[in-house]
């Protein structure tokens, strides 16, 4: 649709009912009526991915992953989110659509005041933290599109500057991690889901037939603050980089002890959310794993690398079985952080974007404005 500056300035001006004309003024000040006739028009869909294969973590399994997805239009203009909602972290279809039906976006006549906009997202109620981010993504979408340019770019960042990208192997017999590991061959570092009593079995299974640098994350796995150390030498020893949230997050100072002696660096993931929570990891972890899903979204991830980056820490970008529209999002921050994983739309098998990619293992930004994805 054409944007014509003639009918805008004349529908902010006016509004009508029932055949009536009405000043705006008075029009805005109706309680329970109609939907006032411009602003911006949120509209949201249940969604459930399919995994190509069983997720196995240190504490569940699962094959699909519920996701909303959403959008935000505003002048002819679409920009597109998503919520993911893995069922550990407490969200669902039914909260979401909860949270999403009791915002009032119409009230917003300018999707600019991101500022605005997300903070009233915010306070509306507490957690929720996915169903935000949906928002976020979808504003973040529609701006850049208006402004033809994708955030990378709006960032200042340069697309060259992005990282590779780790690839997930979940916990499996050995014949399964093996045949895993043959089919990531693209990748330049694997992510090893560790934290059951068969860590040094997956590492082995994956070393006879790979040679590849290795990250892990042991999903609050170890409980003895000893054996982590040991266990991280012998990692070390294998190719392993870092180690992500080796130790449940209750068990600060066993963190902290972990850290100041580990030789690789440990990084922080379910120990914190937020931007608020930065704080609480300096001098415990190494570094940050931000997760849009976590985090409410683009803009207080932005802020959150920010300041990790002021504590310097190391920051991860993460992301949970997503389709290409949250993936993408986050991948607009990526040239800003040290390592990804940003691998959740490569899982599925039915995602609904086409967006970023990745490239010999690095991921690749386009120049699509907004987050760089077309619904497919
Ligand atoms: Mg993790």
């Amino acid at each position: 649709m054409i944007f014509n500056r003639r009918n805008f300035i004349q529908t902010s001006a006016l509004a009508t009912l029932g055949g009536i004309i009405l000043p705006h003024n008075s029009y805005s000040k109706m309680k329970n009526g109609v939907q006032p006739v411009k602003g911006l028009k949120l509209s949201f869909e249940p969604y459930n991915l399919q995994l190509k294969h069983v997720f196995t973590l240190a504490g569940s399994s699962r094959s699909t992953t519920p996701v909303m997805l959403v959008k935000i239009e505003f002048e002819g203009i679409t920009g597109y989110g998503e919520a993911s909602m893995p069922p550990y972290l407490g969200e669902s279809h039914e909260s979401a659509t909860k949270f999403l039906s009791a915002l009032n976006l119409q009230q917003f006549t300018d999707p600019f005041r991101l500022e605005e906009i997300l903070e009233y997202v915010d306070i509306t109620a507490p957690g929720n933290a996915a169903a935000k981010a949906s928002v976020d993504i979808a504003l973040h979408d529609l701006t850049g599109k208006i402004m033809q340019q994708p955030w990378h770019k709006i960032w200042g960042l340069s697309a060259e500057e992005a990282p590779v990208t780790s690839f997930t192997i979940g916990i499996d017999t050995d014949e399964v991690v093996r045949e895993k590991v043959r089919e990531a061959s693209e990748f330049k570092i694997l992510k090893v889901k560790l934290g059951r009593d068969t860590d040094k079995q997956m590492i082995n299974a994956i070393r006879s037939v790979s040679e590849v640098p290795l990250c892990v994350d042991v999903n609050q796995g170890w409980k003895d603050k000893q054996m982590a150390l040991d266990m991280i030498h012998w990692l070390k020893e294998n190719g392993v980089k870092y180690v992500e949230q080796p130790m449940p997050k209750e068990q600060i100072n066993d963190t902290a002890w972990l850290t100041q002696n580990s030789p690789l660096p440990i990084i922080a993931d379910e120990a914190l959310q937020r931007l608020t929570d930065v704080q609480k990891t300096v001098g415990v972890y190494s570094g940050i794993n931000i997760k849009l899903m976590k985090c409410t979204g683009m803009r207080e991830a932005h802020k959150m690398i920010t300041l990790a980056r002021a504590n310097q820490m190391k920051v991860m970008l993460g992301c949970m079985t997503e389709t290409s529209c949250a993936v993408s999002a986050a991948a607009q921050l990526s040239p800003l952080v040290d390592w990804a994983d940003l691998d959740g739309n490569l899982l599925i098998s039915n995602d609904r974007f086409d967006g970023v990619k990745v490239v010999e293992g690095k991921i690749t930004l386009n120049e699509l404005p907004g987050i760089g994805i077309q619904p497919v």
